[in-house]
């Protein structure tokens, strides 16, 4: 962020208190920079997780995740969900409880909370499509390259919590 999004001011680096942050003279505000939220599903079919592969020109292309995505600016959270399961794997799903809650740190300039739901499948056909390139059901030993490492805890406690087959 080298410009003020309010006024176009190129912006300074002051100390707010004990942080440095970008600051606009102009609006004499500063500019706090937050973690974007992103959101995945969790589908499970008899014991197996739904997994999905980076496509070409994707972040991490060719390794494997989780299918998830961005929350577009005033999306709802859980139709961005099912818009993305969507898009991705042509699934339309029905978000069930949220199952788990992650800050994402493994890329320093695009810092993220992830928000995991469980999910059932309520309409479409199981086919890779924009972001991906491959969709597969694994259990827990089958499980591909990941992309976040987060995903690698939610396999985890999926097998441990017994809704991820083991082998
Ligand atoms: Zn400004």
């Amino acid at each position: 962020m080298n410009y003020c999004d309010a006024c176009g001011t190129r912006l300074l680096q002051r100390m707010c208190g004990e942080t440095l942050r970008a600051y606009c003279p102009q609006c004499r505000t500063p500019k706090y920079r937050n973690p974007m939220a992103a959101v995945a599903g969790i589908v499970l079919q008899e014991g197996r997780l739904l997994l999905v592969r980076r496509a070409a020109g994707q972040t991490y292309a060719g390794k494997w995740c989780i299918p998830c995505g961005h929350i577009e600016w005033g999306e709802d959270i859980r139709a961005a969900l099912v818009r993305e399961m969507q898009e991705e794997t042509g699934l339309t799903v029905r978000p069930q409880r949220v199952y788990n809650v992650y800050s994402n740190f493994h890329a320093a300039h695009a810092l993220s909370v992830g928000c995991w739901f469980l999910c059932d499948v309520v309409a479409g056909r199981l086919h890779a499509a924009d972001d991906a390139d491959d969709v597969r059901y694994v259990t827990r030993a089958e499980v591909p390259a990941l992309a976040f490492p987060t995903d690698e805890w939610i396999i985890d406690e999926l097998a441990a919590d017994g809704l991820l087959r083991r082998g």
